[in-house]
Parts: C-alpha cells; structure tokens; sequence
C-alpha cells in the first residue's frame, strides 16, 4: 500500500507562489497531495508554474497584490471554491524594499515595504484565519519572516524591520488563533539565490551561493529554496501538529552563534 501523503487532502493558498520559495513549495505541496492556489502578481510566469505543477488540475493561479486586502480575501475565497475548503495558508510575498540605511530612508519607502511585507501577511493571516475559524477545522499559517527577523545586519533597515514585525504579529495571530484550532508559524531563511536576493544584491546565483555558504555557521551545505519549502511543508503538515507560535529558523545555527569572540580569537591563533 502507498504511504500517505503528507498533505493529503489539503488545501493551500502560496502569496508569492510564482517563484523562488514560494515556488518550490507550491510544487512541493502539490506533490505532497496538497490542492494549491498560488496568488501572485506575476501573471505570465505564476499561469506557467502552476499549470507545469503536478499532478495536472492540483494547482490554480490567481492575481493577488497582497497591498489591497480585497485581492488577498478573493484567493482565499478562489481555494474554497474551487478545492471546498483551506488548510494551509503559506504567507510569503515580500520585497526588499529601499536600500538604503535609517539616516537616509524615505518614510514613504518604508511604507512600500511594510505594505507589502508586513501589511499583506496581516491580510492573508486575517482572510485564511476568518475562513479556517468559520469552517472549524483548524489549520495551519505559515509566515515566510527572515534571520532579519531574528538580528539586524541580513538585509537593509526597512526589511529588517519588517520582517521583525512580521515576527511580532505571527506571535500575536498564535495567540488569538489557537483557541480555535489555528496554528501560525513563521520560517525565517537564511540567503537563498532568488531573484529577491539576487537582484537585492546585484549578484549572479552562483555567487549568492558562495557569498551565503561562507557566512554561513553549518558548513557542507548549500541552502536552496527547497530546503526552505521542505520547512514550509514541515509546519504545514500534521506533524507538527502541536506547533505554533514557533519560528522556525533555517539557517545553519548562523543567527544563534553569530560573530562571537571566540571565532574571533580561534581565526587569530590559528
Ligand atoms: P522571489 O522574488 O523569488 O519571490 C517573491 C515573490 O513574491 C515573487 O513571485 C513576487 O512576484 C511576489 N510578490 C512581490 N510583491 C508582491 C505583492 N505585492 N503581491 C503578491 N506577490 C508579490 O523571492 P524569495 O526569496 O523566494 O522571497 C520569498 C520570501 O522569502 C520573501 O518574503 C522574502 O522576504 C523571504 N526571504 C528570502 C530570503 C532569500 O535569501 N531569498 C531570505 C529570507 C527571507
């Protein structure tokens, strides 16, 4: 007999789904058993992930700019239409934002990356929580955070703070939620070569790739997008059926151990 899929019989919403990690997990979900909805802005490139993704018929695209609410309420909607209900709401559209550092940054420009980051993740948090509150059958809500939400120097001050926020409200949403039976969880990645990173830092993926590996604590791996789905997929699941309020860092132990003074004297004696 097949072994049970591990999202077998759920339904899932991706914001940012047409590439990089929310990609990879629309189409680890969907190989997982999963019916997924990939909500995005990318037209072109989300319509071709998702009718590539198997098996054929267990993916939908829809356009959803996750600043208007209305947009993020409709692909929650889509799901439900077309799949009969929503399990998993995976939030993971973001931006990079403006570069620049706190002395020199445009309000308005923080305010284009909140819209996007923290704004759109509290919309798809509200929309996928009303509906798995109203259908009582719990769920599970994914946030993609960052190690910028952990410590500050991994990305400019907007993001940073962010994806802090960000952090901050999954917390607050585990709270609220999970006397009804929704789990919210964040994943915070450490540098993956997307087109977010890539064109953040104006590097080829190979180079991203070696820029991460080196700064990375864990050695002998690389992080790829679908190390971070595999997470995803992990708070997604049942088997993590008691998890919530958690987030889930995937960056090689980099954040807990960071630039200490003992790496620091190790590298000067040796
Ligand atoms: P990506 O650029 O490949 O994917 C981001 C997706 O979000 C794109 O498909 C984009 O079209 C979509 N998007 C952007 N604005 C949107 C909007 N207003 N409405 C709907 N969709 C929108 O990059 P990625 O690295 O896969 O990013 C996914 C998430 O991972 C982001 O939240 C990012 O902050 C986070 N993250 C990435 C890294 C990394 O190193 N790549 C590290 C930590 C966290």
């Amino acid at each position: 007999m097949a072994a049970k899929l591990r999202l077998e019989g759920k339904v899932a919403v991706i914001t940012g789904g047409a590439s990089g990690i929310g990609e990879a997990a629309a189409r680890l979900f969907a190989a997982q058993g999963a019916n997924v909805v990939i909500a995005d802005i990318q037209d072109t490139l989300g319509r071709s992930v998702s009718a590539s993704i198997s098996p054929p018929g267990s993916c939908t695209y829809i356009h959803c700019d996750v600043r208007e609410e209305l947009q993020v309420a409709a692909a929650v909607a889509l799901a439900v239409d077309i799949y009969g209900r929503i399990d998993v709401m995976f939030s993971n559209a973001g931006i990079v934002g403006s570069l620049a550092g706190v002395v020199d940054l445009e309000l308005a420009d923080l305010d284009a990356v909140l819209a996007v980051n923290l704004r759109g993740t509290a919309a798809a948090i509200k929309h996928a929580g009303r509906a798995m509150v109203a259908a009582g059958t719990g769920g599970s809500i994914i946030c993609t955070a960052s190690v910028a939400a952990v410590q500050a120097g991994y990305g400019p001050a907007a993001y940073c703070v962010t994806k802090h926020a960000v952090h901050g409200l999954m917390k607050a949403a585990a709270g609220e939620l999970g006397e009804k039976g929704v789990r919210v969880n964040c994943v915070s990645p450490f540098g993956v070569a997307t087109p977010l990173m890539c064109g953040g830092v104006g590097m080829s993926p190979e180079d991203v790739e070696k820029v991460s590996c080196e700064a990375a604590v864990l050695k002998g791996a690389v992080l790829r997008t679908g190390d971070v789905a595999a997470a995803a997929l992990f708070l997604a699941s049942d088997e993590s059926a008691f998890i919530s309020g958690h987030n889930l860092v995937v960056d090689g132990a980099t954040t807990v151990v960071g630039t200490s003074l003992g790496f620091a004297l190790q590298n000067h004696l040796a």
